[in-house]
């Protein structure tokens, strides 16, 4: 019953239809595993927030940077990482777009109005003034509210570019600015169009891109073989546990093949303490054997 019913990417019928499971989240550095965690949203963006806090309760830290897709840049998502005090190379929906070559911003936008942040208006295509005459406010599922600026233009009546600019009725347009939204999307696309953020951008794909890619192709690990999120968590930790001391296996056999020193010894000592303490768990206390 904690399962939603969401389309998946395998839709062997082709025909959209939806299917009972979890939305996977997980992190990674350097193509370990670092966390990960169940969601019944199928939606990415609500995802952030519960994310970051299981890393914190997992490390006891949130991490300093962050690396992330489009589906996580909202408004919340980024006021979250703001104000931890991580540099958030997320991406916001339109970043893909803007990045183009041929990318031609739409004049008649309100994004690429020009605004007077001393008097707060501004002005359109025609050079008309838009004044302020409101705040509006919206609510995301989670409840966080979002704050609207509203301008208004003072007559577009007999407006040359009336029919390019707006398709609403009434003779004023009206806009709706999030002002905080466009403070944190400036703020991405420089970190995002920097040096360090198109390596950060290069590496996004090839780290929790190519685990999946592993996990679903190499490993055949495309469906749950549980029911309920508990059994469902403790699955995915066997499996993510098992997919590191892999990834480390392979790990030192290349560095090994290339000259480097066998670390055997050490890898054992460190794996030795891990096993004999949750085996201790597990004999003196069953229900804590879950993940
Ligand atoms: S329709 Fe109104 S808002 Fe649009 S360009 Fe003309 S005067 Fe400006």
């Amino acid at each position: 019953p904690d399962a939603t019913f969401m389309r998946m990417k395998e839709d062997a019928m082709n025909n959209g239809q939806t299917k009972p499971g979890y939305n996977l989240q997980i992190s990674a550095e350097n193509q370990f595993i670092t966390d990960f965690a169940l969601f019944p949203n199928p939606t990415d963006t609500l995802t952030l927030i519960p994310f970051f806090n299981s890393f914190l309760d997992r490390y006891g830290h949130l991490p300093s940077v962050a690396v992330a897709d489009s589906g996580y840049g909202s408004e919340e998502n980024y006021r979250f990482m703001d104000e931890a005090g991580m540099e958030a190379y997320v991406k916001y929906n339109r970043f893909h777009l803007e990045q183009r070559p041929r990318y031609k911003p739409n004049p008649f936008h309100h994004d690429n109005f020009h605004y007077n942040a001393t008097e707060d208006y501004y002005v359109c295509p025609m050079g008309q003034h838009m004044t302020r005459i409101g705040t509006s406010h919206t609510k995301t599922a989670s409840g966080y509210r979002s704050e609207n600026a509203r301008y208004r233009a003072h007559n577009c009546k007999g407006c040359p570019l009336r029919c390019m600019c707006y398709k609403a009725k009434g003779d004023r347009r009206i806009i709706e600015v999030n002002h905080r939204l466009n403070e944190y999307k400036h703020k991405a696309r420089e970190l995002l169009t920097s040096e360090e953020g198109i390596r950060h951008r290069g590496r996004r794909c090839i780290e929790p891109e190519a685990v999946f890619g592993q996990m679903k192709f190499n490993m055949a690990y495309r469906r749950f073989r549980h029911f309920g999120k508990d059994k469902v968590t403790m699955d995915f930790a066997f499996f993510a546990i098992a997919f590191n001391i892999k990834k480390m296996c392979s790990k030192i056999a290349k560095q090994t093949k290339n000259g480097g020193n066998t670390p055997h010894f050490g890898l054992f000592l460190h794996i030795y303490p891990i096993l004999d303490s949750e085996n201790r768990i597990f004999w003196t206390n069953p229900q804590k054997s879950v993940a």
